[in-house]
């Protein structure tokens, strides 16, 4: 549920919006400081997370992206720059720049499934792109406008080095915003996860690694370097939560960012050739891996979610469908049966006396009969009939492309097979089973609804009861349809 502020950005009260402008505001100016300390001379800012951070906020709560809000993320950036010695026209050229990205990256953000405005789906780092690219074209469309009109300067020079400037930017920092998920839940987490002992440490394993991934890219330099974060990187994000991988993320981006273009660490010239050829080699290993931890954790992903649907769905004492399961797949299989106006025939089982087995041998070995019914019946059914557990000792088939006739000959095979059975119970005793069935059956000309079928087997399963156990019966309505 969106709430009501959400839903109705206009209709916040003067006041609200006065103090939302002002929370806009400042985490622009303070976006803004942070962003101007890592700005070379003569550059744009190596790290610029203001607009990310403008853009980020109003896509979270769009009750601040009203005009005082735009207003406030305007003053921030102004304050920002002017405090730092820009002149006036600087200022204008980059602010208006900044507004027109972040701008243009909400209403790119507004199009977008509210799921994947907080990166919850693995489509949603595409959308995320897609924004980012937007944002970034726009906020360096209007900078090179700005500057063509304030400086002279040509439109062309300097638009692809600030587009991707403002790319990397909102994709290092933009997730880290939508993402976060309140102070109080982060307390909450990170007290779960302080464990001490072992368990601690090994938490933090993914972490450590990743800061060695570093310590190893300075120690070797050269090329490679980029790619020695990235097994780390991703054990990190098997292992944290999705804002601390962004987190993790977007340090490792403004260390690589700041680090390389100030040569702090060689990246072609190295004194050894050796080093350049080993720096590369144990990037391409290390990149390989990164490929391979995606795909085997999907796979085991995978796996897991076949397992428990497979759970979801079935009996766990037989390992027949469970009730839901049957009724769903019941009806949908039905439906499909008679768009292509094919027959199928329901069967109702109820297990005869079964209550005196409990009484006389124990509940398990009153299970230990059901597990065997099972057993016997399936291997009677064929492949793509349905069987499920309805209740207790109460089972229901559906048989796809079966007339009544063949419904019932199936049905006696079944009795039979249940009465010539024998299951041997822990105690040792040999127990025999009986069963009462009940059949319905849908012609092909006749469309049915599960429901109906349902009832109509029911009825036919009673009469069985009432002639004695140990029998079948068939609908009267489906033996007139057949005669
Ligand atoms: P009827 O021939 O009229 O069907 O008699 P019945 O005794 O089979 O029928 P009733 O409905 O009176 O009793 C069903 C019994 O099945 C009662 C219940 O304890 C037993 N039952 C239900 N589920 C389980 C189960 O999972 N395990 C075991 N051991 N018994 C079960
Ligand atoms: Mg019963
Ligand atoms: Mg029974």
């Amino acid at each position: 549920m969106r709430s009501a502020i959400e839903r109705y950005p206009d209709q916040v009260s003067l006041a609200r919006k006065l103090v939302f402008a002002l929370i806009v505001a400042g985490a622009v100016f303070a976006a803004s400081l942070l962003g101007i300390l890592t700005r070379p001379i003569g550059f744009l800012a190596a790290v610029w997370p203001a607009n990310a951070v403008l853009l980020g906020l109003m896509v979270r709560n769009p009750a601040y992206a009203t005009t005082l809000g735009w207003l406030g993320a305007f003053a921030g950036f102004f304050v920002a720059d002017f405090v730092t010695g820009s002149d006036m026209p600087t200022t204008i050229w980059l602010t208006a720049a900044n507004i027109a990205g972040a701008a243009t990256g909400y209403v790119l953000f507004r199009l977008m499934p509210e799921q994947d405005r907080r990166l919850r789906r693995p489509v949603s780092v595409l959308y995320l792109f897609a924004a980012a690219c937007g944002a970034s074209m726009a906020s360096a469309v209007v900078g090179r406008a700005a500057s063509h009109l304030l400086f002279g300067k040509d439109f062309f020079d300097g638009l692809a080095f600030w587009s991707v400037s403002e790319l990397v930017n909102h994709l290092i920092v933009l997730p880290m915003v939508l993402t976060f998920p309140g102070v109080k839940a982060l307390l909450r987490q990170g007290k779960v996860q302080a464990g001490v002992g072992l368990a601690g440490m090994l938490h933090l394993a993914p972490a450590l690694a990743l800061l060695a991934s570093v310590g190893v890219g300075i120690v070797v330099g050269g090329p490679g370097v980029l790619a020695f974060p990235i097994p780390a990187l991703l054990w990190c994000a098997l292992t944290y939560s999705l804002f601390t991988t962004t987190v993790l993320t977007m340090a490792l981006s403004t260390w690589l960012l700041i680090s390389l273009p100030a040569q702090m660490i060689p990246l072609s010239y190295l004194p050894n050739p050796i080093r350049l050829l080993d720096s590369i080699r144990l990037g391409v290993a290390l990149m390989a891996l990164g490929p391979l931890t995606v795909a085997s954790t999907n796979t085991a992903r995978k796996e897991l979610i076949d397992k428990l649907s497979h759970q979801a769905n079935h009996d766990s004492l037989t390992g027949a469908l469970s009730r839901g399961a049957f009724m769903r797949r019941g009806e949908a299989k039905l439906r499909q049966l008679s768009r292509t106006s094919r027959n199928a025939a329901l069967l109702m089982l109820d297990i005869d006396h079964f209550k005196r087995i409990n009484d006389r041998l124990g509940h398990a070995a009153g299970d230990k009969a059901l597990q065997e019914f099972f057993r016997v019946v399936s291997s009677v059914l064929r492949e793509d009939d349905l069987f499920g557990r309805t209740g207790g000792e109460e089972f229901a088939a559906l048989l796809p492309r079966t007339d009544p006739i063949e419904a019932a000959a199936i049905a006696e095979r079944i009795r039979l097979a249940v009465e010539t059975a024998r299951i041997t119970v822990a105690s040792g005793e040999r127990l025999r089973l009986t069963v009462s069935i009940g059949v319905a059956a849908q012609a092909a000309a006749k469309v049915a609804h599960f429901d109906d079928l349902l009832l109509a087997a029911d009825r036919a399963l009673y009469e069985a009861k009432a002639a004695g156990r140990n029998t079948v019966r068939i609908g009267a309505q489906q033996l007139q349809d057949a005669a």
